[in-house]
């Protein structure tokens, strides 16, 4: 990869974010470009004076223009740059690897890890890439060569099918990378539970691995209960209830595809599979349904969708957040259990704290928060980059 030799200059001001390490440059910061900047090219980023701030990666379409990969001008990102970062990031994940806790980790969390725009999740002897910048679609197939290499992986799959591509001009792409076709389902093991994964059609890159840390605390209050799992995707939470000795679990989703695999997960695990139900439907109208039914629920898991994609969807996303909380509360046996989370950036761990009280006193019920969740280490948060922490939930108890 060459450098397109391009620099962009930024306005008077407007340096102090990259030089505290911050990794985004966003159009609005930059004064003027020098040269040709190519799309996903390495561009130097300069302050006003002409100063060198760092090296990042140019996103000509994207309101993120540029995205930092060095701060060190001796440091030019060239191939054996992302290699290296490569290297580190699945170093850094060494021990959970070897730890035996799952086979399933993910290696790479972009920006989090140094490499902005790059996801690479490993399921047992598969990889999954994720391109979500042009910088790191340009580099995508060394990248994947790259790590097919460094872990002795079979076979690379790329999974961009993600929205988020659209701001940096990119279509959705899925399809093999590099080395050997991954089967229909790759069976992987966490915590001692067994999860079939579809690498090709499952959500994000198959699966909710920023959960495990949470999936395992889920052991704590299973114990003989009847569980609801809302948007319980393959099974997930619910899953683990059984394991841990809940007696009933409802699993419920809009989606019956990813019903059909958490049945198939209940019988991997040799659960009994006549203490599971399946219902296909949403959640919100589901719950009321269960409501007016005066059904009643010991542990209740809350795991929706992101609800707010920007700024602007926070007010709606925090009724639709207190909404479904009152709800799974007021199905919430006194003394019961919910566990319950958003995986919003836009939504802070403070604002949620807030919309589960609000929801605790429009239903009338006293909840204590037991514990404070948030994703699984594998997921880190860079203290330079705290956009990198979406995910946050609590266990509570929920009394008359
Ligand atoms: N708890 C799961 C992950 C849940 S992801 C785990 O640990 O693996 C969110 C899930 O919500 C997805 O499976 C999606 O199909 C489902 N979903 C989205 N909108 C929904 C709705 N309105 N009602 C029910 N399920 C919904």
């Amino acid at each position: 990869m060459s450098s397109s030799g391009a620099t962009v200059i930024l306005k008077p001001g407007r340096d102090k974010s990259v030089r505290n390490r911050h990794p985004w440059v966003f159009s609005g910061a930059i004064a003027r470009v020098d040269g040709d900047a190519e799309p996903g090219g390495v561009v130097n980023v300069r302050d006003h004076r002409g100063g060198f701030l760092g090296y990042g990666s140019f996103s000509p379409r994207s309101q993120i223009r540029v995205r930092l990969l060095s701060w060190n001008e001796e440091r030019y990102p060239d191939e054996a740059f992302w290699r290296q970062r490569l290297e580190t990031c699945i170093a850094r994940r060494a021990s959970l690897w070897a730890s035996g806790e799952t086979t399933a980790v993910r290696l790479v969390y972009g920006e989090s890890d140094g490499l902005p725009g790059l996801i690479f999740d490993r399921y047992g002897d598969w990889l999954v890439l994720q391109a979500l910048t042009a910088g790191v679609d340009r580099r995508k197939q060394a990248l994947a060569e790259a790590a097919l290499d460094l872990t002795g992986a079979r076979g690379v799959y790329e999974r961009s099918d993600v929205d988020v591509r659209r701001h940096e001009g990119l279509p959705e792409t899925v399809g093999l990378l590099v080395g050997a076709e991954p089967p229909e389902r790759v069976t992987i093991a966490e915590h001692g539970v067994d999860w079939l994964v579809d690498l090709r059609l499952g959500h994000k890159t198959g699966f909710y691995l920023d959960q495990r840390a949470n999936r395992q605390r889920l052991g704590a209050y299973a114990e003989g209960t009847r569980v609801l799992n809302l948007f319980a995707y393959t099974g997930g939470f619910g899953v683990v209830a059984a394991c841990e000795g809940a007696r009933e679990v409802v699993h419920v989703d809009s989606s019956a595809d990813a019903l059909a695999m958490a049945a198939e997960n209940v019988a991997l695990n040799d659960l009994n599979g006549e203490a599971h139900r399946f219902v296909v439907g949403d959640a919100f109208r589901v719950l009321r349904e269960m409501r007016d039914a005066e059904e009643a629920f010991d542990l209740v898991i809350v795991d929706p969708p992101k609800f707010a994609h920007s700024q602007r969807d926070v007010p709606a996303a925090t009724r639709g957040y207190k909404d479904i909380n009152m709800l799974a509360m007021a199905l919430t046996r006194p003394g019961g259990t919910v566990v319950t989370f958003s995986c919003s950036g836009r939504v802070s761990e403070d604002l949620f704290q807030k919309v589960l009280f609000g929801a605790s006193v429009d239903v009338g019920r006293e909840v204590r928060i037991l514990e404070r969740l948030h994703q699984a280490p594998d997921h880190p948060v860079l203290l330079t980059f705290p956009e990198g922490a979406y995910l946050k939930g609590v266990a509570a108890r929920v009394d008359a």
